[in-house]
């Protein structure tokens, strides 16, 4: 699943290459989305300039010229790819963007778990699904005096904090599991085990990760490709994710993993306490 680093890697190739382009047409083939794609999308699309894209969350935003924003979700396993105008359909190719500048952004999403839609910047702010999350960790108000007493006040485990879009928006299971690995910390503590030095460990070690991923343009353990459909480089440094067995980087002691909710977590048992 794209996590912040993916999703704001694929922002950032959206920006270089949609600012300042008109949307000409829009052909909805597969409208079965996660949320479906309203009847109306294409024609509040067509004809629209993008102005600028941006991220909150795990959410795109494309500001569109004559004041609407198009938010994208690429759920599970979605892709915004651009495509040669008139390159052959790929299966899971759901909605084609015709563009002004010759290209053709295509909208591909095997488990159909994204979304698309349109809507009046006055209503972008209070949209549930926006409205509703927390501080993006690369935000400056992301510190330890935001973060310590949503954690200290809770018995969840960290691992499930820390995935709470309404608490931090964007991490996802394989940034969380590496985050816990570099602060040393289980992912089955409770959050109420969390020291205020912890909460600024994880202030200060959250972004830094993020940062550090989106530099090498996100993680692709399966799916995800960005823009350009290329790969991300991260995975080959991620710790622990999906490394089970293997030895830890650290200590050598094998990865564990173990079920904590639907997910697998993995961790270093020696040091991670
Ligand atoms: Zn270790």
């Amino acid at each position: 699943m794209p996590e912040l680093p993916e999703v704001e890697t694929v922002c950032r190739t959206l920006n270089e290459r949609l600012r300042g382009v008109r949307i000409l047409e829009v052909r909805v083939i597969e409208a079965r989305l996660r949320r479906p794609v309203a009847a109306d999308f294409g024609s509040r699309l067509e004809g629209r300039t993008v102005e600028a894209v941006s991220r909150r969350g795990k959410y795109i935003l494309a500001t569109l010229d004559g004041g609407s924003t198009w938010v994208s979700h690429l759920g599970m396993s979605g892709k915004l790819v651009f495509r040669p105008r008139g390159a052959s359909l790929e299966k899971h190719d759901h909605i084609i963007f015709g563009l002004s500048d010759g290209g053709e952004l295509r909208y591909h999403d095997p488990r159909r778990f994204g979304m698309c839609v349109v809507l009046p910047d006055r209503e972008v702010a209070a949209w549930p699904p926006l409205a509703s999350l927390g501080i993006d960790p690369l935000d400056p108000r992301f510190t330890a005096a935001y973060l310590y007493p949503l954690l200290h006040r809770s018995r969840r485990s960290i691992r499930d904090l820390l995935l709470d879009q309404r608490i931090v928006c964007g991490l996802g299971n394989i940034y969380i599991n590496e985050v816990l690995h570099r602060t040393g910390v289980r992912p089955t503590r409770r959050g109420h085990r969390v020291s205020r030095a912890l909460a600024e460990e994880l202030a200060r070690a959250i972004p830094a990760l993020l940062r550090e991923a989106i530099r090498w343009r996100g993680s692709s353990v399966s799916d995800y490709r960005d823009g350009n459909d290329h790969r991300g480089g991260f995975q080959w440094r991620l710790q622990v994710y999906d490394r089970k067995g293997a030895p830890c980087a650290t200590c050598a002691t094998p990865i564990k993993r173990i079920g904590l909710g639907n997910r697998g977590v993995f961790y270093c048992p020696t040091c991670q306490r």
